[in-house]
């Protein structure tokens, strides 16, 4: 392990032993990487005997369901007395959205986090851009610890381990990665049920939103730049919701041509979420960055507060821009 994130683990391994009221929360628009490493460090923390709450920071997408005690993620009233905060897989204090005031309230708030994106916003930041996912850090976290790894908090890391490289596919996928999920492997994890659940259980309505996407492909610069946009009107006419656009941005990825693909979710009129995905040079944290988002090199995000047909113009001049370098 990277020897200033040991020095950084043991610091936060003091703090959470001195710590009587802990909250954990994560980024909004949850993902796997983020509600598994939720879960999994919640499990380990209530192991040492410690009052720790798990908050719901936003609407838990179906697929996750399934995650062992996924009830105690849940709504909490705001308190003064929080010992300790932890933030997983969260690249700024804004992307907590409510759990931000939780933060705040906090006498101290640990940063556990991978994206290279990140500001350090903690009294201690275990931020490690090299590791897949937050999920390998909290893995690491619980062993420094010497908490007994059991077979529902292994299910919940290889959730995140999996969810965050693409099934182990992605290029942020290390010796480290495989590593750490042959161990959780060694715990008992039921990969079939965990691969089902996240992989082969797409409803009718998420594939038929699917094919209307795929439809409506556009293609830029020699067909480097793909492009699909979601209108609240398609979800309607498929009676899907935004959360069954998971894939399409990868899927568009992987056409031969494709350097960079785009998705825009229109969440309301003028607030249009981007998901960009590369695959080879492009830097696409650096083109979220702009609009004030963030994330990795190949896989990053952003809000634009403007119409799709402006959000687009506006995205679409900077992919270029980027692949013009
Ligand atoms: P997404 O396209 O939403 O799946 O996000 C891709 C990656 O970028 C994930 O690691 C997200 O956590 C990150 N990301 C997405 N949106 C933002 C944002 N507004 N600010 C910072 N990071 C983001
Ligand atoms: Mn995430
Ligand atoms: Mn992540």
């Amino acid at each position: 392990m990277d020897k200033s994130i040991k020095t950084y683990m043991s610091q936060a391994i003091d703090i959470i032993k001195n710590s009587k009221k802990i909250y954990i929360a994560s980024h909004i628009q949850p993902d796997g990487d983020n509600i598994g490493s939720t879960l999994a460090l919640g499990m380990a923390l209530k192991k040492m005997d410690k009052d720790v709450s798990l908050i719901k920071v936003d609407h838990i997408p179906k697929d996750y369901l399934f995650l062992p005690n996924i009830e105690l993620i849940k709504e909490y009233d705001i308190t003064e007395n929080v010992d300790t905060f932890i933030a997983l897989d969260s690249s700024d204090m804004d992307r907590l959205g409510v759990g931000k005031h939780f933060a705040l309230k906090a006498n101290n708030i640990i940063n556990i986090d991978h994206h290279i994106s990140n500001t350090n916003f903690g009294h201690i930041n275990i931020v490690s851009p090299t590791s897949a996912a937050t999920g390998e850090l909290v893995y690491k976290l619980i062993n420094e610890i010497g908490i007994d790894m059991d077979k529902d908090i292994a299910t919940c890391l290889y959730t995140a381990i999996s969810t965050d490289t693409g099934s182990f596919m992605y290029s942020n996928t290390t010796y480290i990665t495989h590593l750490i999920a042959s161990k959780l492997l060694q715990k008992g994890i039921d990969i079939e049920r965990i691969n089902i659940n996240l992989y082969q259980s797409r409803s009718l309505e998420r594939t038929k939103l699917f094919i209307n996407c795929l439809n409506s492909l556009e293609l830029f610069m020699d067909n480097k730049i793909g492009m699909v946009a979601v209108t609240q009107q398609m979800l309607k006419e498929n009676n899907a919701s935004m959360e069954d656009t998971e894939g399409v941005v990868s899927f568009i990825r992987d056409i031969d041509s494709v350097e960079v693909a785009v998705l825009l979710k229109e969440m309301k009129y003028d607030e249009i979420k981007i998901s960009l995905r590369s695959k080879k040079t492009v830097d696409v944290s650096k083109i979220c960055t702009k609009f004030n988002g963030g994330g990795h090199k190949k896989a990053a995000g952003c809000t634009i507060y403007n119409d799709i047909s402006k959000a687009k113009k506006l995205i679409l001049d900077e992919i270029m821009m980027a692949l013009g370098d």
